[in-house]
C-alpha cells in the first residue's frame, strides 16, 4: 500500500461513527454487506515496520514524533510491533481502534472497506491480526 503500503492501508472509523460492519463474509457482494473496521482492523497490521508511508499531505497532521521512523527525507509510521503503533487492539473486547482517528494519515483515508485492498488485507493479516499475531507469538 502506501507506496508500499498506499494500496493495502485501511483506517478503521471511529467507534460508534456510523453504521456497524462486519467484516466477515467478505465474499459477499458489497451491497449486502456491511463491515465492522473496528471489530477487524486487519489493514492496521503488518510485518513491514515501514509499511506506512506518510505523504506531503501528512505534514500537518498531529502525529506524536515518537510514533514515527525517520529516515532522511522519509517518514513512516512504525509497525515494527506488528501493527501501526496507533492501533489499540483489545482482544477481550474484540476491538481495534485507532487512536489518532483525527489525525490519522492520507493512507488511512483514503482507504475503503469492503475494497479489493480491504480483502487483500483481511486474506493477509486476518480479522484483528490473528494470522500476523500468530507469527508473532510463534
Ligand atoms: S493511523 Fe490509525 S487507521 Fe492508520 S494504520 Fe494506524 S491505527 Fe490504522
Amino acid at each position: 500500500m502506501h507506496a508500499a503500503a498506499f494500496s493495502t492501508k485501511a483506517p478503521p472509523p471511529r467507534a460508534g461513527a456510523g453504521g456497524r460492519l462486519r467484516a466477515v463474509d467478505f465474499d459477499t457482494p458489497m451491497s449486502d454487506t456491511a463491515f465492522d473496521c473496528v471489530a477487524c482492523g486487519a489493514c492496521c497490521f503488518s510485518r513491514n515496520p515501514r509499511y506506512l508511508v506518510l505523504l506531503p499531505e501528512d505534514r500537518g497532521r498531529d502525529l506524536p514524533r515518537d510514533s514515527l521512523v525517520i529516515d532522511g527525507e522519509r517518514r513512516f509510521v512504525d509497525f515494527s510491533c506488528g501493527h501501526c503503533v496507533h492501533l489499540q487492539l483489545d482482544l477481550t473486547a474484540g476491538q481495534a481502534i485507532c487512536t489518532v482517528y483525527d489525525n490519522r494519515p492520507e493512507a488511512c483515508r483514503a482507504f475503503r472497506a469492503g475494497s479489493f485492498e480491504c480483502g487483500k488485507a483481511i486474506r493477509a493479516n486476518g480479522i484483528l491480526g490473528e494470522k500476523v499475531r500468530e507469527v508473532r507469538v510463534a
